[in-house]
Protein backbone atom coordinates (compact mmCIF):
# COMPACT_ATOMS: atom_id res chain seq x y z
CA UNK A 1 0.00 0.00 0.00
CA UNK A 2 0.92 3.80 -0.38
CA UNK A 3 0.29 6.59 1.36
CA UNK A 4 -0.37 9.65 -0.86
CA UNK A 5 0.03 13.13 1.05
CA UNK A 6 -1.61 16.03 0.22
CA UNK A 7 0.81 18.93 -1.87
CA UNK A 8 0.47 21.35 1.79
CA UNK A 9 1.55 18.16 3.70
CA UNK A 10 4.35 19.27 6.24
CA UNK A 11 7.28 17.62 7.01
CA UNK A 12 6.23 16.99 10.73
CA UNK A 13 3.21 15.10 8.95
CA UNK A 14 5.28 12.75 7.17
CA UNK A 15 7.16 12.02 10.43
CA UNK A 16 4.24 11.17 12.13
CA UNK A 17 3.30 8.94 9.87
CA UNK A 18 6.42 7.15 9.68
CA UNK A 19 6.67 6.50 13.34
CA UNK A 20 3.35 4.84 13.77
CA UNK A 21 4.56 2.31 10.45
CA UNK A 22 8.11 1.47 12.27
CA UNK A 23 6.37 1.17 15.51
CA UNK A 24 4.15 -1.16 14.16
CA UNK A 25 7.24 -3.37 12.87
CA UNK A 26 6.43 -1.87 9.15
CA UNK A 27 9.12 -0.52 6.23
CA UNK A 28 9.08 2.63 5.59
CA UNK A 29 10.11 4.10 2.06
CA UNK A 30 9.51 7.46 1.16
CA UNK A 31 9.83 9.09 -2.37
CA UNK A 32 9.49 12.83 -2.70
CA UNK A 33 7.90 14.45 -6.01
CA UNK A 34 7.70 17.82 -7.27
CA UNK A 35 4.06 17.91 -6.28
CA UNK A 36 3.47 15.05 -3.40
CA UNK A 37 5.38 12.76 -1.11
CA UNK A 38 4.17 9.03 -1.65
CA UNK A 39 5.09 6.78 1.33
CA UNK A 40 5.31 3.37 0.76
CA UNK A 41 4.66 0.65 3.30
CA UNK A 42 6.42 -2.42 3.42
CA UNK A 43 5.40 -5.03 5.27
CA UNK A 44 2.39 -7.21 6.49
CA UNK A 45 -0.87 -4.60 5.90
CA UNK A 46 -2.90 -6.38 8.15
CA UNK A 47 -1.15 -4.77 11.07
CA UNK A 48 -2.52 -1.66 9.98
CA UNK A 49 -6.61 -2.89 10.25
CA UNK A 50 -6.64 -0.71 13.95
CA UNK A 51 -5.42 2.38 12.64
CA UNK A 52 -6.99 5.24 10.53
CA UNK A 53 -4.09 6.46 8.57
CA UNK A 54 -6.69 8.17 6.59
CA UNK A 55 -7.27 10.65 9.47
CA UNK A 56 -3.65 11.26 9.87
CA UNK A 57 -2.88 14.65 9.27
CA UNK A 58 -1.58 15.17 5.78
CA UNK A 59 -2.75 12.17 4.44
CA UNK A 60 -4.64 12.57 1.05
CA UNK A 61 -5.50 9.09 0.25
CA UNK A 62 -4.57 5.16 0.83
CA UNK A 63 -3.94 3.10 -2.83
CA UNK A 64 -3.46 -0.45 -2.95
CA UNK A 65 -0.21 -1.86 -4.44
CA UNK A 66 -1.94 -4.62 -6.80
CA UNK A 67 1.52 -5.96 -8.43
CA UNK A 68 3.41 -9.10 -6.16
CA UNK A 69 6.63 -6.29 -6.57
CA UNK A 70 6.88 -3.29 -4.26
CA UNK A 71 10.10 -1.62 -4.15
CA UNK A 72 10.55 -2.18 -7.93
CA UNK A 73 6.85 -0.84 -9.23
CA UNK A 74 5.84 2.58 -10.43
CA UNK A 75 3.02 2.76 -7.71
CA UNK A 76 5.50 2.96 -4.89
CA UNK A 77 7.85 5.53 -6.85
CA UNK A 78 6.49 7.37 -9.58
CA UNK A 79 9.91 9.20 -10.08
CA UNK A 80 12.46 7.42 -12.38
CA UNK A 81 15.01 6.17 -10.55
CA UNK A 82 18.85 7.53 -11.27
CA UNK A 83 21.40 5.25 -10.31
CA UNK A 84 25.10 6.82 -10.04
CA UNK A 85 27.97 4.10 -10.61
CA UNK A 86 31.32 6.12 -9.59
CA UNK A 87 29.87 9.67 -10.82
CA UNK A 88 28.31 8.27 -14.01
CA UNK A 89 24.53 8.40 -13.80
CA UNK A 90 22.44 5.51 -15.42
CA UNK A 91 18.19 6.53 -16.04
CA UNK A 92 19.22 10.36 -16.38
CA UNK A 93 19.25 12.13 -19.69
CA UNK A 94 23.09 10.87 -20.71
CA UNK A 95 22.64 7.60 -22.48
CA UNK A 96 25.05 5.28 -21.12
CA UNK A 97 26.82 2.42 -22.69
CA UNK A 98 28.83 -0.59 -21.47
CA UNK A 99 31.21 -2.22 -24.06
CA UNK A 100 33.92 -4.75 -24.22
CA UNK A 101 34.90 -8.35 -24.78
CA UNK A 102 32.36 -11.55 -23.93
CA UNK A 103 35.25 -12.47 -21.61
CA UNK A 104 38.26 -11.47 -20.68
CA UNK A 105 41.24 -13.22 -22.13
CA UNK A 106 44.80 -11.48 -21.31
CA UNK A 107 46.20 -8.82 -20.49
CA UNK A 108 46.94 -7.31 -24.12
CA UNK A 109 43.04 -8.37 -25.02
CA UNK A 110 41.53 -6.16 -22.11
CA UNK A 111 43.70 -3.19 -22.53
CA UNK A 112 43.33 -3.16 -26.31
CA UNK A 113 39.63 -3.77 -25.46
CA UNK A 114 39.28 -0.94 -22.83
CA UNK A 115 41.39 1.73 -25.36
CA UNK A 116 38.64 0.98 -28.01
CA UNK A 117 35.59 1.46 -26.40
CA UNK A 118 36.76 4.13 -24.17
CA UNK A 119 37.87 5.93 -27.46
CA UNK A 120 34.24 5.90 -28.44
CA UNK A 121 32.94 7.50 -25.59
CA UNK A 122 31.77 4.48 -23.78
CA UNK A 123 31.34 4.65 -19.86
CA UNK A 124 32.45 1.17 -18.62
CA UNK A 125 34.23 -1.61 -19.56
CA UNK A 126 32.39 -4.72 -19.33
CA UNK A 127 34.19 -8.21 -19.62
CA UNK A 128 33.52 -11.71 -18.11
CA UNK A 129 35.75 -13.35 -15.84
CA UNK A 130 32.99 -15.84 -13.96
CA UNK A 131 31.53 -17.25 -17.52
CA UNK A 132 28.22 -19.30 -17.28
CA UNK A 133 28.42 -21.97 -20.37
CA UNK A 134 26.35 -24.25 -21.97
CA UNK A 135 29.23 -26.67 -21.87
CA UNK A 136 30.94 -27.28 -19.40
CA UNK A 137 33.91 -27.97 -21.06
CA UNK A 138 33.80 -24.31 -22.81
CA UNK A 139 36.26 -21.33 -21.32
CA UNK A 140 34.95 -20.99 -18.13
CA UNK A 141 36.85 -17.28 -17.55
CA UNK A 142 39.63 -16.03 -15.88
CA UNK A 143 38.41 -15.84 -12.61
CA UNK A 144 40.09 -13.65 -10.13
CA UNK A 145 42.74 -13.16 -12.49
CA UNK A 146 40.40 -11.71 -14.82
CA UNK A 147 38.97 -9.43 -12.21
CA UNK A 148 42.63 -7.98 -11.80
CA UNK A 149 43.10 -7.45 -15.42
CA UNK A 150 39.43 -5.63 -15.32
CA UNK A 151 41.21 -3.05 -12.94
CA UNK A 152 44.07 -2.43 -14.34
CA UNK A 153 42.52 -1.64 -16.88
CA UNK A 154 40.22 0.87 -15.58
CA UNK A 155 43.41 2.12 -13.84
CA UNK A 156 44.77 3.05 -17.18
CA UNK A 157 41.77 4.57 -18.85
CA UNK A 158 39.29 5.54 -16.19
CA UNK A 159 36.49 3.08 -17.04
CA UNK A 160 33.98 2.40 -14.78
CA UNK A 161 34.01 -1.76 -14.52
CA UNK A 162 31.08 -4.16 -14.76
CA UNK A 163 31.50 -8.13 -15.03
CA UNK A 164 28.99 -10.93 -14.14
CA UNK A 165 28.95 -12.73 -10.69
CA UNK A 166 27.27 -16.48 -10.86
CA UNK A 167 28.04 -17.41 -7.11
CA UNK A 168 27.59 -16.16 -3.57
CA UNK A 169 31.51 -16.68 -3.68
CA UNK A 170 31.98 -14.97 -7.55
CA UNK A 171 30.13 -12.07 -5.15
CA UNK A 172 32.63 -11.99 -2.62
CA UNK A 173 35.64 -11.77 -4.89
CA UNK A 174 34.63 -9.53 -7.69
CA UNK A 175 33.22 -6.72 -4.56
CA UNK A 176 37.23 -5.93 -5.21
CA UNK A 177 37.52 -4.84 -8.25
CA UNK A 178 34.00 -3.87 -10.15
CA UNK A 179 31.75 -1.05 -9.67
CA UNK A 180 29.16 -2.67 -10.88
CA UNK A 181 27.77 -6.09 -10.50
CA UNK A 182 26.24 -7.61 -13.94
CA UNK A 183 23.70 -11.08 -12.98
CA UNK A 184 23.43 -12.70 -16.03
CA UNK A 185 20.23 -14.39 -17.92
CA UNK A 186 21.07 -17.59 -16.22
CA UNK A 187 20.78 -16.23 -12.62
CA UNK A 188 17.47 -14.10 -12.94
CA UNK A 189 15.97 -16.71 -10.34
CA UNK A 190 18.67 -17.51 -8.87
CA UNK A 191 17.05 -16.16 -5.17
CA UNK A 192 19.84 -16.86 -2.95
CA UNK A 193 22.79 -15.14 -5.16
CA UNK A 194 20.21 -12.40 -5.38
CA UNK A 195 19.63 -11.53 -1.54
CA UNK A 196 23.29 -11.86 -1.45
CA UNK A 197 23.58 -9.04 -4.08
CA UNK A 198 20.53 -6.88 -2.17
CA UNK A 199 22.69 -6.97 1.21
CA UNK A 200 25.65 -5.29 -0.53
CA UNK A 201 25.28 -1.61 -1.09
CA UNK A 202 26.86 -1.94 -4.91
CA UNK A 203 24.46 -1.20 -8.13
CA UNK A 204 23.69 -4.08 -10.35
CA UNK A 205 22.86 -5.00 -13.69
CA UNK A 206 20.20 -7.62 -13.81
CA UNK A 207 19.54 -8.87 -17.29
CA UNK A 208 16.03 -10.78 -18.00
CA UNK A 209 16.21 -14.06 -18.47
CA UNK A 210 15.66 -15.97 -21.55
CA UNK A 211 12.24 -17.13 -20.42
CA UNK A 212 11.16 -15.10 -17.75
CA UNK A 213 8.07 -12.61 -18.05
CA UNK A 214 8.36 -9.06 -17.55
CA UNK A 215 6.14 -9.68 -13.87
CA UNK A 216 8.45 -12.50 -12.94
CA UNK A 217 11.53 -10.54 -13.86
CA UNK A 218 10.46 -7.57 -11.51
CA UNK A 219 9.84 -9.55 -9.05
CA UNK A 220 12.90 -11.33 -9.53
CA UNK A 221 14.27 -7.78 -8.67
CA UNK A 222 12.39 -7.13 -5.92
CA UNK A 223 14.32 -9.92 -3.91
CA UNK A 224 17.65 -7.37 -4.57
CA UNK A 225 15.66 -4.56 -3.34
CA UNK A 226 14.02 -6.08 -0.46
CA UNK A 227 17.08 -6.74 0.79
CA UNK A 228 17.88 -2.96 1.27
CA UNK A 229 20.17 -2.88 -1.85
CA UNK A 230 17.47 -0.07 -4.80
CA UNK A 231 20.96 0.43 -6.58
CA UNK A 232 18.93 -1.85 -9.86
CA UNK A 233 19.38 -1.42 -13.14
CA UNK A 234 17.54 -3.76 -15.89
CA UNK A 235 18.44 -4.83 -18.99
CA UNK A 236 16.87 -6.49 -21.79
CA UNK A 237 19.01 -9.29 -23.15
CA UNK A 238 16.43 -10.86 -25.53
CA UNK A 239 14.24 -14.12 -24.87
CA UNK A 240 13.32 -17.37 -26.39
CA UNK A 241 10.94 -17.94 -29.36
CA UNK A 242 10.58 -20.10 -32.34
CA UNK A 243 12.07 -17.95 -34.23
CA UNK A 244 15.53 -19.12 -35.34
CA UNK A 245 17.34 -16.31 -37.48
CA UNK A 246 18.60 -14.47 -34.43
CA UNK A 247 20.03 -16.22 -31.13
CA UNK A 248 17.28 -14.57 -29.12
CA UNK A 249 14.06 -12.49 -29.85
CA UNK A 250 15.22 -8.75 -28.61
CA UNK A 251 11.98 -8.03 -27.16
CA UNK A 252 11.87 -4.34 -27.50
CA UNK A 253 8.40 -3.84 -26.16
CA UNK A 254 10.19 -4.42 -22.87
CA UNK A 255 11.26 -0.98 -22.97
CA UNK A 256 7.88 0.99 -23.00
CA UNK A 257 6.56 -1.64 -20.90
CA UNK A 258 9.04 -1.42 -17.79
CA UNK A 259 8.73 2.19 -18.17
CA UNK A 260 5.29 2.07 -17.20
CA UNK A 261 5.47 -0.42 -14.38
CA UNK A 262 8.55 0.15 -12.97
CA UNK A 263 10.68 3.39 -12.00
CA UNK A 264 14.13 1.69 -12.29
CA UNK A 265 16.34 2.13 -15.75
CA UNK A 266 16.61 0.10 -18.33
CA UNK A 267 19.05 -0.81 -20.70
CA UNK A 268 19.40 -3.08 -23.55
CA UNK A 269 22.32 -5.87 -24.78
CA UNK A 270 21.61 -6.07 -28.42
CA UNK A 271 24.57 -8.34 -28.59
CA UNK A 272 22.89 -11.65 -26.82
CA UNK A 273 20.04 -11.14 -28.56
CA UNK A 274 21.12 -11.18 -32.07
CA UNK A 275 24.10 -13.30 -31.47
CA UNK A 276 25.24 -12.02 -34.82
CA UNK A 277 27.41 -9.00 -35.55
CA UNK A 278 25.74 -7.70 -38.30
CA UNK A 279 22.38 -7.18 -36.26
CA UNK A 280 23.40 -5.04 -33.10
CA UNK A 281 23.26 -1.71 -34.80
CA UNK A 282 19.82 -1.66 -36.39
CA UNK A 283 19.34 -3.13 -33.25
CA UNK A 284 20.78 -0.65 -31.01
CA UNK A 285 19.37 2.13 -32.72
CA UNK A 286 15.94 0.80 -32.09
CA UNK A 287 16.19 0.29 -28.37
CA UNK A 288 17.99 3.99 -28.13
CA UNK A 289 14.79 5.26 -30.18
CA UNK A 290 12.16 2.98 -27.83
CA UNK A 291 13.43 4.81 -24.42
CA UNK A 292 16.17 2.77 -23.24
CA UNK A 293 18.82 4.50 -20.95
CA UNK A 294 21.61 2.64 -22.32
CA UNK A 295 23.02 -0.32 -24.11
CA UNK A 296 26.08 -2.79 -23.19
CA UNK A 297 27.64 -4.36 -26.20
CA UNK A 298 30.44 -6.86 -27.10
CA UNK A 299 32.97 -5.45 -28.33
CA UNK A 300 35.92 -7.45 -28.89
CA UNK A 301 39.99 -6.51 -30.60
CA UNK A 302 40.17 -9.45 -33.27
CA UNK A 303 36.30 -11.13 -32.87
CA UNK A 304 37.46 -13.63 -34.97
CA UNK A 305 39.56 -15.58 -32.51
CA UNK A 306 37.31 -14.94 -28.89
CA UNK A 307 37.27 -17.69 -26.44
CA UNK A 308 33.38 -17.28 -26.50
CA UNK A 309 30.70 -15.51 -28.99
CA UNK A 310 32.67 -14.76 -31.25
CA UNK A 311 29.91 -14.56 -33.40
CA UNK A 312 28.10 -11.45 -31.98
CA UNK A 313 31.22 -9.09 -30.89
CA UNK A 314 31.91 -6.50 -32.80
CA UNK A 315 35.20 -5.22 -33.86
CA UNK A 316 36.31 -1.33 -32.68
CA UNK A 317 35.48 0.28 -35.84
CA UNK A 318 32.32 -0.64 -36.67
CA UNK A 319 31.84 -0.20 -31.95
CA UNK A 320 33.36 3.48 -33.11
CA UNK A 321 30.56 3.84 -35.95
CA UNK A 322 27.84 2.66 -33.72
CA UNK A 323 28.62 5.00 -31.03
CA UNK A 324 28.80 8.03 -33.86
CA UNK A 325 24.69 6.93 -34.76
CA UNK A 326 23.74 6.57 -31.05
CA UNK A 327 25.22 10.23 -30.44
CA UNK A 328 22.91 11.62 -33.52
CA UNK A 329 19.94 9.57 -32.19
CA UNK A 330 20.07 10.93 -28.64
CA UNK A 331 19.96 14.78 -30.32
CA UNK A 332 16.64 13.87 -32.29
CA UNK A 333 14.98 12.47 -28.50
CA UNK A 334 16.37 15.18 -26.58
CA UNK A 335 18.75 13.01 -24.46
CA UNK A 336 23.17 13.15 -24.62
CA UNK A 337 25.72 10.74 -25.65
CA UNK A 338 28.93 12.12 -25.89
CA UNK A 339 30.49 10.31 -28.68
CA UNK A 340 34.37 10.88 -28.73
CA UNK A 341 35.62 8.98 -31.70
C1 LIG B 1 27.22 -11.93 -20.93
O1 LIG B 1 26.88 -10.75 -20.78
O2 LIG B 1 28.37 -12.27 -21.26
C2 LIG B 1 26.22 -13.00 -20.80
C3 LIG B 1 26.55 -14.25 -20.52
O3 LIG B 1 24.97 -12.56 -21.03
P1 LIG B 1 23.54 -13.24 -20.72
O4 LIG B 1 23.52 -13.49 -19.26
O5 LIG B 1 22.58 -12.18 -21.15
O6 LIG B 1 23.46 -14.48 -21.54
MN1 LIG C 1 28.77 -13.10 -24.11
Amino acid sequence: MIIVMKSNSTENDIQEISKVLVNLGLGVHISKGSEKTIIGVIGDKRKLSDVPLELMNGVEKLVPIVESYKLASKTFQPKPSIIDVGGVKIGGKELVIMAGPCAVESREQILASAEAVKKAGAQFLRGGAFKPRTSPYAFQGLEEEGLKLLKEAKEATGLLIISEVTSERAVEIADKYVDMFQVGARNVQNFQLLREIGRSKKPVLFKRGPSTTIDEWLNAAEYIMSEGNYNVVLCERGIRTFETATRNTLDISAVPVVKSLSHLPIIVDPSHAAGKAQYILPLSKAAIAAGADGLIIEVHPNPKCALSDAAQQLPPEDFNNLCKDIGRIADIIGREFHYAG
